[in-house]
């Protein structure tokens, strides 16, 4: 029997048990985790250069710290960035948390140094240019811990919560919660290498599987009415263009945040996760579809900068399955692109005509995804997407001059599943008694900043 059961080992579920520990709490603590421990987390593709749809699931997003480890590692330190979280607790209580969390990360060897916050005539200039082109330009100061330099405090933390008694079951799959009447009683969890089951009680349970587990989560949530909503999900394309393109922002922002809503749809698209000399990447889910992402290292560097632009969609009356909705895009995008990535050319989007593998070689910008497949990503792309993404590239490209040109790569399918959102109160207590779900999966967060705080705030609540 346990006090806490963490499901998850991503930024939200570990921050959750180190936050108890900086506490003094002395209650027992296990954390589930489906992936292996951070040193054994290895994607082969560094060697063979081509995805390996790896089973029983992707090392990229599966393992300690979650999709944070092999991630870009920018921490956003601003309450406008990273989810909905600042409005279930406040805005000014979010960003103390914010500060508080960057400190933790600081003390296990985050670099000192913030991006976006000097020259600010220069970012005058830039959201000048912004207003103009009716584009919104979010100030957030970023840390960047870099993909190897994230990996190196994870392991950190991993090896303080194991030395300070916390257990870790790796290899280990949840696969459902234990109720009785409304009261959550631990979870029946598989070993996923051997496939034994067993049942761990305790007297806390915390969902917290980040966007791969957003659906088995969904399910969850309807086997067992745990109260929720259908939220946003958001479908959109990783542009990559060369570092020259992107300069004048990269020196000054590192990111540039971006929010429009072009005519004549007027919907949220928004730029995100922003990797100058950057390296496009595939994530495989487990039912195998594979979507695109973006990271950067903080010594090895690309010719190019890539980014993610995204369109927020809602559904409600007759059809509320948002996370359904971007798989099926996913799927065709796949199915056309041989379930590999597919990339086109901003300029061949406009003459509607497919990309080609020679017209590729011929470019100026060589792609960082070597294995993504020259097509066209039009014909996989619903029509109101693919225009607010054509107005919105036209829009930056006042902020960025040649944003918009020819040879932009636009890859696809780039799908951000953190539908979902679970009721919870500000201690995040679910309808269900003990039961408490944190970070991208409860639909509240979308990226490491704001699951970590998500985890700080579960802990002091738990310590
Ligand atoms: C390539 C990439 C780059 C990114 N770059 C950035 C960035 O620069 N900045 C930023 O802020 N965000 C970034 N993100 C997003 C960020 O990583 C996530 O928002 C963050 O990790 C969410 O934390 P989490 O704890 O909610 O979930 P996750 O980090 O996804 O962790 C969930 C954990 O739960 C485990 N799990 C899932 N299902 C089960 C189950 N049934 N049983 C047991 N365990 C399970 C998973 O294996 C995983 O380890 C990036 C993501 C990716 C994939």
């Amino acid at each position: 029997m346990y006090d806490v059961l963490i499901v998850g080992a991503g930024p939200a579920g570990i921050f959750t048990a180190l936050e108890m520990l900086r506490n003094k709490s002395e209650k027992k603590i296990v954390i589930i985790e489906k992936g292996m421990a951070i040193e054994n987390r290895h994607c082969p593709k560094t060697k063979t250069k081509k995805c390996m749809n790896c089973k029983p699931y992707c090392h990229i997003t599966t393992g300690f710290s979650g999709a944070g480890a092999f991630s870009d590692g920018k921490l956003s330190l601003s309450y406008e960035v990273g989810g909905e979280l600042p409005e279930l607790i406040g805005a000014d209580f979010a960003q103390q948390m914010i500060n508080y969390t960057d400190s933790i990360y600081l003390e296990f060897g985050a670099d000192t140094k913030i991006e976006g916050i000097s020259e600010t005539d220069k970012i005058k200039d830039i959201r000048k240019r912004a207003i103009q082109a009716g584009l919104k330009l979010v100030d957030c100061p970023i840390r960047h811990l870099g993909t190897e330099k994230a990996q190196e405090i994870y392991h950190r933390i991993q090896i303080y919560l194991l030395e300070h008694g916390v257990e870790i079951l790796f290899s280990h799959s949840c696969e459902n919660i234990i109720l009785d009447e409304n009261m959550c009683k631990g979870a029946v969890v598989k070993n996923v290498l051997t496939g034994e089951s067993q049942t761990i009680y305790a007297n806390n349970t915390i969902v917290t599987v980040g966007r791969r587990g957003a659906l088995w989560f969904e399910k969850l949530c309807l086997e067992h009415s745990i109260g929720h909503q259908p939220g946003t999900v958001d479908i959109g394309v990783r542009v990559e263009v060369r570092n020259e393109i992107m300069e004048a922002v990269n020196d000054v922002l590192y990111e540039s945040k971006l929010i429009g809503y072009p005519n004549p749809f007027r919907n949220k698209v928004r730029t995100f996760c922003q990797n100058p000399g950057g390296f496009v990447s595939q994530e495989n889910y487990d039912d195998d579809l594979a979507v695109v992402n973006g990271h950067s290292y903080k010594e090895l560097k690309s010719e190019n900068t890539n980014l993610a632009i995204l369109c927020s969609h809602n559904f409600n009356e007759p059809f509320n399955q948002p996370i359904e909705y971007a798989k099926k895009i996913g799927e065709l995008t796949n199915m056309l692109g041989a379930n590999k990535i597919l990339v086109q050319r901003y300029g061949d989007i406009l003459d509607g005509k497919r990309t080609w593998q020679k017209e590729l070689t011929r470019s100026n910008i060589k792609p960082t995804l070597p294995d993504a497949v020259a097509g066209d990503i039009t014909s996989a792309m619903p029509y109101r997407t693919m225009l607010n993404i054509i107005n919105f590239i036209q829009a930056v490209d006042h902020v960025v001059p040649g944003f918009a040109g020819t040879e932009t790569l636009l890859y696809s399918p780039e799908l951000k599943f953190y539908s979902n959102r679970v009721k919870m109160d500000t201690n995040f207590n679910t309808n269900i008694k003990n039961l408490h779900s944190l970070g991208d999966s409860s639909g509240w967060t979308r990226g490491l900043m704001m699951a970590s705080v998500m985890g700080v705030l579960m802990g002091k609540t738990l310590s």
